[in-house]
């Protein structure tokens, strides 16, 4: 059974594990307010493996502002990337204060780049100031021990976003981001500085039978879609557009709640 966060409730209609292909299957973000229907021929572990690969490096490149990709000049996967990267389930878990956190526990070196409330990043300015040594020793041995003569670095942290706001990034921050990217740059372009995660709770809710055509799959999974309102997908109910209907996909001050104050 699963229940769509419009109410509309559904029955699998059989047995089914994630190694079942050709399925129609739900996913819900952990904040309860946002859900998308999608189906794939193959199985769900290869479906998870796909919006993982996405959703993961799609909030790396909204944090730093800069493609993961560091390759030659062609992106072979430029065109699949740029058409993924419009998708409302990404854009939405790249700015959702909870998915945001989960994220963030896996990868606290990200935190960096999460801009603190004005009057917050002020006042860790002040007990230090720049030129000052930093109030962590270990930091500043590792800046100190850092040759900083790659080009590429400065326009990495160009390219970060600016804070809404009202938010800044203190000295510490910018810091840290430097330390980031002079790692980024100097590491293999095969590595990720992140760990993959799931970002969205995820099941089944139909399994079709294997000789079921693709155009049917696709049928089937849109009545799932006008009956959930899933507020993710792209088409929906009356037609027009999502946005119209649903309104963006996050909320434009998604820092709000997601300060790690511990730091
Ligand atoms: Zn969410």
């Amino acid at each position: 059974m699963h229940r769509f966060l419009n109410g509309y409730t559904t029955y699998l209609n059989c047995p089914a594990t994630c190694t079942t292909s050709n399925i129609i299957y739900a996913m819900t973000c952990p904040c309860g307010h946002y859900d998308y229907v999608d189906s794939t021929a193959k199985t769900l572990a290869d479906a998870m493996a796909y919006h993982r690969e996405h959703g993961n490096r799609i909030i790396h490149e909204k944090l730093t502002g800069s493609p993961l990709f560091r390759g030659s000049q062609i992106d072979p996967d430029e065109r699949e990337k740029e058409m993924v990267n419009q998708m409302r389930l990404y854009q939405h878990s790249a700015r959702c204060p909870e998915a945001l956190r989960s994220f963030l526990d896996c990868n606290p070196m990200y935190w960096c780049f999460i801009p603190l409330p004005v009057d917050e990043a002020a006042t860790e300015n002040a007990a230090n100031r720049p030129g000052n040594s930093t109030t962590d020793p270990n930091l500043d041995a590792v800046i100190a021990t850092t040759a900083v003569d790659n080009h590429r670095v400065p326009n990495y942290l160009d390219n970060v976003p600016l804070p809404p706001t009202p938010y800044a990034f203190s000295y510490r921050q910018i810091k840290q981001q430097r330390l980031f990217f002079e790692r980024f740059v100097t590491s293999s372009i095969h590595y990720r500085p992140y760990i993959k995660l799931d970002l969205y709770n995820i099941a089944i809710i139909a399994v079709l039978p294997n000789d079921c055509s693709m155009i049917l799959r696709y049928i089937i999974e849109t009545l799932f879609i006008i009956h959930g309102e899933t507020k993710l997908n792209m088409i929906c109910p009356l037609g027009g557009n999502a946005e119209k209907r649903y309104g963006r996909p996050y909320n434009l001050h998604w820092c709000d709640n997601l300060n790690n104050s511990s730091m």
